[in-house]
């Protein structure tokens, strides 16, 4: 009967049981979700001999190199010694490059960008604290050729991983990052239609991204950027926009506030109000609207009741 070793202990494991339910019956606690090889919730390392090929379907080809199985699919057929997963295993470690204040609340963190990272700008990764596996979603501000990874981060009363990344995060620490996700992205089918890009707060992470890309692709119509924030202390990267703006007659930027006095070319209002006269009759313009959910949802009822088509609306919610 096959031993398999596990923090120390040993447990005999019959090939007619799956080995998660063998060693579990004797008392050994790996963590399981569906048991039917679809969560991947019992994912375990083998640290010593070979897994059965059965046991590793569905698994990253990168996990598979390592030893990792299902030991809720494994059969087992020799010794294994196994662990629970590695987390550098699992996700892509970066080390931190620079942490400022781009306004009283919001951060901006610049990572390293390792070789086998790719991604597309508008995408969204999970930063994973190494210590503890505590895990957020973040937009990537940046785009490839920066050679650097950029995140904007809201720093929220009693957050967890922004309190964190605020406090005690420095220059030289490591991060773990997942594969990027998320469609929010530029298509360069848009480039002869108009552009709208929209969002509040660090909404504004994801569509600095897809920007630079549309204009680094040559975009040919308008590109109308709203950023809105509660007030004009809200807004950042004002300078750096205002910039971009002048040095390209499609652009327009537009900063907009909910209260207080409007900057210099910026609108007074609730961001998904001033959308309308934007769109002018809607037609053929494609849009992309980040940010806190609720605003998302009201700026895309916005774009739709103007004749956007809801397949050019793309969006990510932060909530
Ligand atoms: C696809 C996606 C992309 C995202 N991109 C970004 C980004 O680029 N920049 C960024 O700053 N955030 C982004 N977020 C939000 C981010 O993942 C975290 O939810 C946020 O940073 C709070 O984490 P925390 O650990 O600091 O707070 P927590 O400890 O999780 O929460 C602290 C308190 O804040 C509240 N809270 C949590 N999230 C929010 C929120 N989004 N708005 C208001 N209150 C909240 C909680 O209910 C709680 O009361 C994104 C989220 C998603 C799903």
């Amino acid at each position: 009967m096959p031993t398999i070793t596990y923090q120390g202990n040993s447990y005999e494991c019959s090939s007619e049981q799956t080995l998660l339910d063998g060693v579990n019956s004797q008392g050994a606690n790996l963590p399981y979700g569906c048991r039917s090889g679809l969560c991947q919730g019992c994912l375990v390392k083998a640290v010593k001999g070979i897994p059965p090929a059965s046991a590793q379907m569905g698994i990253k080809p990168t996990l598979k190199e390592k030893g990792y199985f299902l030991s809720c699919l494994c059969k087992p057929e020799s010794d294994l010694e196994i662990s629970r997963p590695d987390r550098r295993d699992e996700y892509i470690p970066v080390t931190v490059s620079k942490i400022e204040q781009l306004n009283p609340s919001i951060i901006r963190l610049v990572t390293t960008s390792p070789d086998n990272f790719s991604y597309k700008p508008g995408q969204f990764v999970n930063i994973i604290r190494s210590g503890d596996g505590l895990a957020r979603s973040y937009s990537l501000a940046s785009v490839p050729d920066d050679g650097q990874l950029e995140f904007h981060i809201r720093l929220l009363p009693d957050g967890k991983m922004s309190g964190w990344i605020a406090n005690e995060l420095k220059s030289g620490d490591e991060l773990l990052l997942s594969e990027a996700m998320g469609d929010c992205c530029y298509r360069n089918a848009y480039a002869d239609r108009p552009l709208l890009l929209a969002g509040t707060g660090t909404g504004l992470a994801p569509l600095y991204g897809i920007l630079r890309d549309a204009l680094s692709f040559g975009h040919r119509r308008e590109i109308t950027l709203l950023h809105g924030g509660l007030s004009s202390d809200d807004l950042y990267l004002h300078t750096a926009l205002s910039e971009l703006a002048a040095e390209h007659d499609n652009l327009s930027y537009i900063p907009c506030v909910l209260h207080g006095e409007a900057p210099e070319n910026g609108l007074s209002g609730s961001i998904d109000t001033l959308i309308p006269a934007q769109l002018g009759s809607g037609d053929d313009w494609a849009a992309f609207l980040c940010g806190d959910a609720a605003i998302v949802t009201a700026m895309r009822r916005n774009c739709f009741r103007h004749g956007v088509d809801e397949n050019s609306i793309h969006s990510d919610t932060f909530g």
